[in-house]
């Protein structure tokens, strides 16, 4: 069996549309290593898109999958409920920020918590309106795509979108988009198309993933809160792929001291298992009658299994204290690269273990450099890397390492990114 056999199978009965970053299939992956079906080994800094925080196959959740296997994988909660779910109910609202009481709901994706979040914000405030962020990401389903704040890939050829979603931009330093212009668009918006009063819901990534991995400053989220607590607007955190450790906190929102008043859990929650969850303030929460939340699979109690031993790990391995050590260790490696290729790399930054590096051209800020991007993504499987990208102009190479992967994986991976990196701009 080879990658090459396998990609033009999947091609022939896989519409394009899910599209793979590598045409390399995965064999078995352990911690932070993969290996594909010829046997070649790869290090794994993309955590299938910030999802294996705690490795791949942790021997504690494989062992809680294992266990909740031999009891049963399905009856859906919404019919015979069981305690695996209500015990991680518990353990959410626990570990979500602030002091207000919690309440929670389960279920299978991440697009379906944000869609949730909008569903219970309406309900509790009778209102229509959104605000999202440019360059944010909340999903590809209808409502989550209308929310998304790039239009190539996700919105062309989708439309028609829900109405009563608005954008401002979102504050990001290097380009120049201060916290004050941000906060001004919001006004704006109030003058302009939507009334405050209108407005259901402000919605926004702490650290922008798929956008670029641009943290919003802590002044800026403390603003959104008093915009929301003003005009009795629900603050919506999407914590889906900051969450779970990957900042150095439990959840990024943590870092400003702001307490949301709904947020998304997703990908880091459970290793892999694929379960969501909104945990939010209970009267907001429970604004939704009985029945109009949920699903057939969402908190599926295999999911719900992996999430309490992922919450173990996190704990146990002291992987939040780990993910700033990994996140300083990747960032003064990769600063060293960014002072030998200064008009190459506009920046490096890094929230925890959530990295990234900027490529531009000339030393121009504003050229993005999305070429040499695809072309160190395209060469990584080559050098045994798995690598990702994102950014608003495709031009930030993002680094997600497992939050369990040790000095020297890391080292040696960081190693071949310099070769790699130095094999293309060297040329
Ligand atoms: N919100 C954010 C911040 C995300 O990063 C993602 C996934 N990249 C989503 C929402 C959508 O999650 P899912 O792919 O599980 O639907």
């Amino acid at each position: 069996m080879t990658n090459a056999n396998l990609q033009a199978r999947k091609t022939k009965v896989i519409a394009r549309g899910q599209g793979n970053v590598y045409p390399v299939y995965v064999e078995r992956a352990e911690n932070s290593e993969l290996w594909d079906v010829e046997g070649k080994r790869y290090i794994d800094f993309g955590t299938g898109i910030a999802v294996c925080n705690t490795g791949h196959s942790h021997p504690k959740v494989v062992n809680a999958v294992k266990e909740q296997l031999d009891k049963f994988s399905h009856t859906c909660v919404m019919v015979n409920p069981y305690e695996v779910a209500v015990e991680l109910a518990e353990k959410l609202v626990e570990a979500a920020p602030g002091e207000s009481d919690k309440k929670a709901i389960f279920v299978s994706t991440g697009a379906e918590a944000v869609e949730n979040c909008v569903k219970i914000a309406r309900a509790y405030t009778g209102r229509r309106g959104v605000i999202a962020f440019n360059g944010g990401f909340h999903g590809r389903t209808n409502l989550t795509m209308a929310l998304t704040g790039k239009i190539t890939p996700y919105k062309n050829l989708f439309g028609p979108f829900p109405g009563d979603i608005f954008h401002a931009p979102f504050p990001v330093a290097c380009h120049d988009i201060t916290v004050k212009e941000s906060l001004k668009a919001i006004e704006n918006l109030f003058k302009v198309d939507i009334a405050p009063t209108d407005v259901a819901a402000i919605i926004v990534e702490p650290v922008q993933g798929e956008g670029g991995f641009y943290a919003a400053p802590a002044e800026f989220l403390q603003a959104l809160r008093q915009i929301c607590d003003e005009h009795g607007i629900v603050l919506i955190a999407d914590e889906i792929q900051t969450g779970f450790g990957r900042t150095g906190k439990m959840f990024s929102f943590e870092h400003s001291g702001v307490e949301a008043d709904l947020m998304t859990m997703a990908k880091g929650i459970a290793g892999g298992f694929p379960i969501a969850a909104v945990v939010g303030k209970s009267d907001i929460m429970d604004a939704p009658l009985p029945g109009g939340l949920g699903g057939t699979y969402g908190g599926s109690p295999v999911a719900c299994a992996a999430a309490l031993a992922v919450l173990d790990v996190i704990k146990e391995e002291n992987l939040i204290e780990r993910s700033k050590q990994i996140g300083a260790l990747f960032n003064e490696r990769l600063s060293a690269l960014k002072s030998q290729y200064p008009d190459l790399i506009l920046d490096v930054r890094n929230q925890g273990s959530m990295i990234a590096m900027e490529l531009i051209v000339g030393g121009d800020s504003e050229h993005a450099n999305t070429p040499l991007t695809q072309a160190i993504i395209g060469k990584a499987a080559q050098y045994g890397l798995v690598l990702l990208a994102c950014g608003f102009y495709g031009n930030v190479i993002r680094f997600l390492p497992a939050l369990t992967i040790s000095d020297e994986l890391a080292n040696e991976g960081l190693d071949t990114f310099t070769d790699l990196f130095k094999s293309l701009v060297d040329a």
